[in-house]
């Protein structure tokens, strides 16, 4: 790494190479990934950042993208040895313009500062997630990042109006002007959100804002089974118009987060499943919930409107992240299952898991209205890959897929193909040798080595 030459692109002060910093940037955020880096480089423009790539791709240096690294599948975290290319100086706010709902953002801001941003103009951002304070722009494009509001909104690709990005030489495509209608060829942004940081560097996005409904309710609902939940969710589905979230925890989960934040249960009974919904609108929320919660005569509920008590029903939720991350750092397998496949999927996972690893511990929560659990597993090893692989396989098998919203990254390009067909590979291979034929972007995220084939390092 020839110091000097960053240091002149983006200033001394920018090439961190303070072991503490450097450190805090090498491992991901459940600690099981560790890695190491010669430096942290911070360009502030778009402009640095096409300079740091024309230097790192004349050098044939490996430069791996980094947000907020808060991402679950270690795609940001350099195993072996690439310069990090740490994007949160590009915080730019653009105006939103009323009129489109729209508004051009750096690819640094984070999704809590695009959300005060949208806020000030009685406006929103759909994409929300627990990591919100921390996870940027830029990174949950480059993951297309999904959360919790994708059943009403949509992931982070629907969202997308226009993007610029820098390609691995440190030429800039910038295609921002936010057209609803532009056939005008390929389509980049969609073809780079989702690209987990492997065809380009996005540096601002220009996203979709959704109008900020005054009415919201949320609801817990307590349920017997995981498959009582499924139903409740595709009824509330039909009788909510403004249902923006269906989220699903278990007893246990919801047991480890009151004891880890000492906090007391939600609701009267320990349920074997609850189900957490949420109704936005202009309207009153809480009595549509209430009286679709009625029509149902599910186990019991819990409704809340006001601001702080809202938050609370959330947080037995969101929580469970943090919760599990306690006892050591677990393995995330967030997948998709099809919505008739689910509750029999919830319910093998454990048997399968303990059949070769007797001592882990499974806890299951996750984006229910989207067919999406996050399975966790506590107890294994941090290299041991043996749980991961027969709970991908079983995904597969149900007809599902191995990352719902979190990516492939480093942690799962080996089942990659569990997901993918040969072809589909191939096609992805064109596309990163048409794009980064030198592979300096990320190239250890992603793609599959192939027997026989040069790894894309
Ligand atoms: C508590 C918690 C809750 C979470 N909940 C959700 C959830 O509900 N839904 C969900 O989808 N995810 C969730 N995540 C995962 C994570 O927050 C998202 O993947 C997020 O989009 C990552 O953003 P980041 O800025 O932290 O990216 P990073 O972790 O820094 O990077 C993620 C990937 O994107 C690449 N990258 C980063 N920035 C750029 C850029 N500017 N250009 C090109 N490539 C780039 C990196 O190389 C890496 O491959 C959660 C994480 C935590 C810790």
């Amino acid at each position: 790494m020839d110091r000097a030459a960053l240091a002149r692109i983006v200033g001394a002060d920018h090439v961190v190479v303070d072991p503490e910093r450097r450190a805090a940037a090498t491992v991901d955020w459940t600690g099981r990934v560790r890695g190491a880096t010669p430096a942290l480089v911070r360009p502030g423009s778009t402009a640095e950042v096409s300079a740091v790539l024309a230097h790192c791709h004349a050098e044939g240096l490996a430069v791996v993208p980094q947000g907020g690294n808060t991402g679950l599948v270690a795609g940001a975290v350099p195993q072996h040895g690439e310069l990090v290319l740490d994007l949160r100086r590009l915080d730019h706010l653009g105006p939103v313009d009323p009129l489109a709902r729209q508004v051009t953002v750096g690819a640094g801001v984070t999704l809590a500062a695009l959300h005060a941003h949208a806020a000030a103009h009685g406006l929103r951002y759909a994409v929300d997630f627990g990591a919100r304070d921390e996870a940027t722009v830029g990174g949950s494009v480059a993951t297309n990042a999904g959360g919790v509001h994708v059943l009403r909104w949509g992931t982070t690709r629907r969202q997308l109006a226009g993007i610029e990005a820098v390609l691995a030489d440190g030429r800039v495509v910038s295609h921002l002007a936010g057209l609803d209608k532009d056939n005008t060829g390929y389509d980049l942004a969609g073809l780079l959100c989702g690209s987990e940081g492997t065809l380009a560097v996005v540096t601002a996005a220009r996203v979709r804002l959704v109008p900020d409904e005054p009415e919201v309710a949320v609801g817990l609902v307590g349920v017997s089974s995981v498959a009582d939940a499924v139903v409740v969710v595709a009824h509330l589905r039909e009788l909510v118009p403004g249902l923006s979230a269906a989220e699903l925890v278990l007893a246990d989960g919801l047991d480890l987060v009151c004891r880890t934040f000492d906090r007391r249960p939600p609701l009267s009974a320990a349920w074997p499943a609850v189900v957490l919904v949420e109704a936005r609108g202009r309207e009153p929320q809480a009595e549509v919930l209430a009286d679709a919660l009625d029509a149902m005569a599910v186990g019991e509920t819990a409704v809340a409107v006001e601001p702080a008590r809202r938050a609370e029903l959330w947080s037995y939720r969101e929580d469970h992240t943090l919760a599990i991350n306690t006892l050591g750092p677990p393995h995330k397998l967030d997948v998709t299952l099809p919505l008739p496949a689910l509750a029999e999927f919830a319910a093998a996972v454990p048997d399968v898991v303990r059949e070769v690893a007797p001592d882990a511990e499974v806890w299951l929560f996750g984006h229910l209205g989207d067919g999406n659990l996050h399975v966790n597993v506590t107890g294994v090893a941090s290299d041991d890959e043996v749980v991961d692989d027969v709970v991908l396989r079983l995904v597969a098998a149900r007809g599902g897929s191995i990352s719902a919203e979190h990516g492939i990254g480093s942690l799962k390009r080996r089942w990659l193909h569990l997901s993918r067909s040969d072809v589909e590979i191939d096609a992805f291979r064109a596309i990163k040798q048409a794009l980064d034929p030198r592979s300096v972007l990320n190239p250890n995220v992603l793609l599959p080595t192939a027997p026989g084939r040069p790894a894309p390092a």
